[in-house]
This record gives C-alpha cells, structure tokens and sequence, in this order.
C-alpha cells in the first residue's frame, strides 16, 4: 500500500466550476440525524428557536443517502463504527464529516477503553472538529459556520482524501472490524 495521499485546496480553487458549485452547496447543507456519544443532547437547542440553525441553510435529514454532513457526537464504540462507516458511504459526494469533543480526536476520557476507537479521522476523514466536553450549543453553531466557509473555499476536501487513499481506511476499519467480528457473532441466530 502507498503513502497518504493528500489533496491540495489549489486543485479545487483553480476549478471554477467547483468554486461555482461549492458556493451553492455551502447555502443548503442537510444534516445526517445520526448521533453517537454524549454531544448528541446539544443539537435539539442548536436546531430550535433561540439558536436556529436552519436561518443558515442547515437541517437534519433522516436517510445518509440525502445527507451532506455527518456529525460524530461524542465517542465511537468499536460496534458503532461499522454504522458509521456504512452511513458514511451512503452519502453522496461531495460529504462532511464533524467531530464533537475530544472523544473523537484522540478517544478523550475513554481512551484506554477496550470498547471505544481513539482516533476517528484514522477510519473516515474528519473535516472539522470541535472542542469542548461536550461543546455548547454556541460551538456547534460556531463549528457549522466555519465548515460552509471552509466549502466555500474549498478547503473540506475529506471525501476527496478518502477516494483517494480508500484502501488505507480500509486497512484500519478492518482492524476494528475484524476484532469486534466474535462479539457480534449471533450463532447463526438471525
Ligand atoms: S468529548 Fe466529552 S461529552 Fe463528548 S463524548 Fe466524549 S466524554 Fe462525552
């Protein structure tokens, strides 16, 4: 397997087509309804009337098929991951990943557990990642605005990364995978 491939803004920049197109995506964006971890109890305040994300052009959708961003609430059990993963490829491109908290960065307080992943951006791209523990409604509403200003110019260029280096994510989902494989081993029940 070859080294990380990373992808420059400049390739994205000198595409005017894509500047074009990345200026509409950044005023309609919907939202994977999917939650993991802790941060998940921010989001009704974020969505509701005293912070209002949807004046940005931000809601939540049911169904990753018509989603645009993937939010990682919080901490990522091993089992969880293979549903991220699945939701993840759902997602047309072009996709956004955000992470919430420290749990997704580096494991935060469950590092040392057998049942949590440490490292999200090792198994998908992580475009943005916000900080806190767990980030305030305010953050998650800070955080969404950097992102559509990052798609405006073309700076969130995870999915770009994972096409381009799919099978080193691979390596490492499988790790996770292969580990949890006995767990979730139902003996033959269906
Ligand atoms: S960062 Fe804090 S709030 Fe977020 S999932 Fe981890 S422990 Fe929970």
């Amino acid at each position: 397997m070859g080294d990380f491939i990373t992808v420059s803004r400049q390739e994205i920049v000198d595409n005017k087509w894509e500047r074009v197109l990345n200026f509409f995506r950044q005023r309609s964006l919907w939202m994977l309804y999917y939650c993991t971890g802790c941060g998940a109890v921010e989001l009704p305040p974020t969505m509701t009337s005293r912070f209002d994300m949807e004046r940005f052009g931000i809601g939540p959708m049911a169904t990753p098929r018509q989603a645009d961003i993937l939010l990682i609430t919080g901490y990522v059990s091993a089992k969880t991951l293979k549903r991220i993963v699945r939701s993840y490829e759902q997602m047309p491109d072009p996709k956004y990943v955000v992470g919430f908290g420290s749990c997704p960065v580096n494991g935060g307080i469950y590092w040392d557990s057998y049942a949590t992943i440490n490292y999200l951006d090792k198994y998908i791209p992580v475009d943005l990642s916000l900080t806190g523990c767990m980030p305030r409604p305010q953050a998650v509403l800070d955080g969404l605005l950097t992102l559509i200003q990052m798609i405006d110019k073309g700076e969130a260029v995870g999915h770009k990364k994972y096409q381009l280096n799919y099978e080193w994510y691979k390596k490492n989902q499988r790790e996770v995978l292969e580990r949890t494989a006995p767990v979730l081993d139902t003996g033959g029940l269906k």
